[in-house]
Order: C-alpha cells, then structure tokens, then sequence
C-alpha cells in the first residue's frame, strides 16, 4: 500500500482527531467531508488543536506546522486517491457506511485499503454491502483519539490479513496501541466495560448503598479513576443506555446486558448526566466532590480489614463488581473476541482501569467469583448465570 497517505472521510469529532493522528504520524493526510465548510470546519479545528498541544509540550511548535502542513481537505472522493489506507468517521448508520464504501471503491480504484471507525455496527455487515470486502476492516478509536491510546484493529470475517496488518501498522505510525478484536458486539473495551456500570446500578437497584458510597468505595477499594455513576453522569446517560440497548439487541439479548431499569427512568425524566446539570448528581455551584482521603488502602483489593475503613458495605460492592467483570470476561474469552493480552491492554488503556480483567479475575479467583455468581443468582436470577469457562475454572482449583 502507499505507506504515505492516508484519508479520512467525516470531520466531525472523530475524523478530526484521527486526521491529527494521522498528520502527526508523518502522513500526507485527506480529510473529507460531504461540503466545503464541514471539511474547513475540522480542519481549522484541528490545526488549533495542533498549537494546544504544542503551547502544552505534547509536540514541538515545529512539528506542529509540518503537521499541519500535511493536511489537505476535499469534497470530492476522487481526491483521496492515492492514499494506503482511508478512514471512515461518518454518523453511525449502517446503510449511509456502505454507501460511502461503494462509492469511494468506484472513486479511488482497487488500491487503498478502507477502515470504519463504527463503534457498535458489525463491520462485517458494513462490507458485505461494498464491492470488495477482503479489503475493509474495522479500526476502532476512542474518544478524544489524541489522548486515548486503544485502538482496536477488528478483523470481519472477510478481511485480509493484509488490510489488518496495514491497518495495524498506520494505527502504530500514529502512536497508538492496536490490538487485534473480532467482530463481535462492541468489540473489546466497551464488552468488557459493561459489568462497571450495569452491576453497580444492579446495587444501587438492590439497596447494596447509594450511588456516591457506591463510586467511593469503587475509587478506594477498586484503585479506579472514576466511580460508575460519576462516570455515567460524565458520559451522558442517554448515550450510555443507547449503548445498553445496542449491546442487549445485538447479544440477543441475555439478561446480564438487560439495560437498567433504574437508568431508563431517570433518562426519560430527562436527568441525562452532567450535561442537563442532573444525573446521579446535581451539578449546579460548586459540585465539584471532596478530594479522597488516604486510607492507606493498597487498591485494588478484597481485604476485608482494608475495605472496612471505606464502608460497611465495601467487600460486598467489590466482591459483586469483580464477580461480573471476572464473568463477562469469561464469556469474552469463550467467544476468542481477543487474546488474553489484548484484553488487559483494552481496559487499562481504552477506560484507565488499574486492573485489566483478567487481573481482576485472578484476584477475586475464579471460585469466588462463581460462588457470588450462584448466590446472586438465586436471589436476583440470570443476569448472574456464571460463563460455562468461570465454572470449569473454579473447579479445576
Ligand atoms: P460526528 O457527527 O461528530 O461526525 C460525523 C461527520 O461525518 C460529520 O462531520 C458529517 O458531516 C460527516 N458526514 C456525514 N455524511 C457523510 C458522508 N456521506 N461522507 C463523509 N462524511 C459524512 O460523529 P463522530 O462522533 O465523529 O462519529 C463518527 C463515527 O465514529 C461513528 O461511526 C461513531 O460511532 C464512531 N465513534 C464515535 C465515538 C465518539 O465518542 N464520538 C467514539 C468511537 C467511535
């Protein structure tokens, strides 16, 4: 492939940032968009965005303006001929990404090779509509792509080795971390993810605690950044529970991915998180939460002892987190959707997790972990069915 160009098409708030990537990888960078002011638009944004992180010391002023330099913007598909790999970040609908894809093969002839940034479409689905599908591949980035080091590089079922490996290779020409996903609902870092927010508001639904000793207890005992509920507040919770409903559907929906009762309430009443100033929280003057004190507690742990001096209800919210997390990445590993390796890489580098979840499982251990599951069960039902893999695991210890 040519190893110097690449395309991006949609300027919006992913192919901007994909395009810094690219630029700032040494890539002579196209960045389409479907009108002139569009693709203006995201190029002037992220030339500003190339500045900020030099004013930061991200980069050199210098290596900012021969960034910037790189990029070229186009209205027309023919203008991304000659680029090895083209990128696309346009709205997440499944008819409008195979259209593009059939029109850009007529556009830039057999040679690039075409990745969509879709975070919750089958890529598979998305090539089976485009004239040669060996070549497409799933390239999945988070969101800010310049701070986020994942990406995940999703092979669909008819993808060539070849467009994978040059797809890998201009992910790690951007700085980024690939790693190699199947083609299974959301992938890998937002699958493994979904046990952090669904079984805390399972507690919160259970009356295991409130969402704010809930999030505390997930930071001190958990060693996580952020708790479920502060995160949800940030993420939107309309976002999150379209999330919740596109993984439900698409897993042919099993109870342990049921969206939350809890959440479809509070999304219907219009508490979407931060951004509508209420959510978990209330964000009116001065929400901003006290910083944690030191506990001394060497997170992330089960100690009953530790977890004592965060809440009464610590072991128990922890031991039910790390239970789910250890369970859904059983399944994961049943279904082969990454390696072992690529699994802890997706977590700590796709949600800051201190832990990937195979760590987390070895931790918690399997038996325990199976035995919460049962308990759970039958109390609560099959949203706690443990993986067939969780199982044999605690057995054969
Ligand atoms: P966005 O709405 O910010 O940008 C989409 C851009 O695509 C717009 O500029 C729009 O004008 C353009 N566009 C519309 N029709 C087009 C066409 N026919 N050809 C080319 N461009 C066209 O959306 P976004 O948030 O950047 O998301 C883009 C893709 O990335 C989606 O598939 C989304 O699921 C995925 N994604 C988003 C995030 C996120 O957090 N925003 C994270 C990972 C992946």
């Amino acid at each position: 492939m040519n190893a110097g160009r690449v395309g991006v098409l949609g300027a919006g708030t992913m192919g901007r940032g994909i395009a810094q990537l690219a630029a700032l990888g040494g890539y002579e960078t196209v960045l389409y968009d479907v009108a002139p002011a569009l693709a203006e638009g995201g190029a002037e944004a992220l030339r500003a965005a190339l500045d900020k992180g030099a004013a930061r010391g991200r980069w050199s002023v210098d290596e900012a303006k021969a960034a910037a330099a790189r990029v070229e913007t186009a209205t027309e598909l023919s203008q991304l001929s000659g680029c090895g790999l083209i990128v696309e970040a346009a709205p997440e609908k499944l008819e409008l990404k195979r259209e593009i894809f059939t029109a850009l093969a007529a556009a830039v002839g057999p040679e690039p090779v075409f990745a969509s940034n879709t975070s919750s479409l089958r890529v598979t689905a998305i090539a089976d509509g485009a004239p040669d599908p060996e070549r497409l591949v799933g390239m999945h980035f988070f969101n800010p792509p310049a701070l986020m080091r994942l990406v995940e590089v999703v092979a669909a079922e008819r993808s060539s080795a070849a467009a994978l490996a040059a797809t890998t290779e201009v992910a790690e020409r951007m700085g980024r971390t690939p790693i190699r996903a199947k083609d299974s609902p959301g992938f890998v870092a937002n699958r493994l993810a979904r046990p952090f927010s669904l079984e805390s508001l399972r507690m919160l639904g259970d009356g295991v605690a409130d969402a704010a000793a809930i999030d505390r207890v997930v930071r001190l005992g958990g060693g996580f950044r952020m708790g479920p509920f502060e995160l949800l507040d940030l993420i939107g919770l309309d976002v999150n529970l379209e999330i919740a409903r596109s993984f439900f559907a698409q897993g042919g929906e099993p109870e342990r991915w049921r969206p939350s009762p809890i959440q479809e309430k509070l999304v219907a009443a219009g508490r979407f998180g931060r951004k509508s100033g209420h959510g978990y929280y209330e964000y009116g003057e001065g929400h901003e939460r006290e910083p944690d004190p030191d506990l001394g507690v060497a997170a992330p742990t089960l100690d009953p002892e530790q977890l004592a001096k965060i809440d009464p209800a610590a072991e128990e919210i922890l031991t039910r987190l790390f239970a789910q997390i250890a369970n859904e990445a059983a399944f994961a590993r049943e279904e082969e959707i990454a390696s072992g390796e690529d699994m802890e890489t997706a977590m700590k580098l796709g949600f800051n997790w201190p832990r990937g979840p195979l760590a987390i499982t070895e931790l918690i251990g399997p038996a325990r972990a199976v035995e919460t599951l049962d308990r759970l069960r039958a109390e609560h039902g099959e949203a706690y069915a443990a993986a067939p893999r969780l199982r044999a695991e605690a057995e054969a210890a």
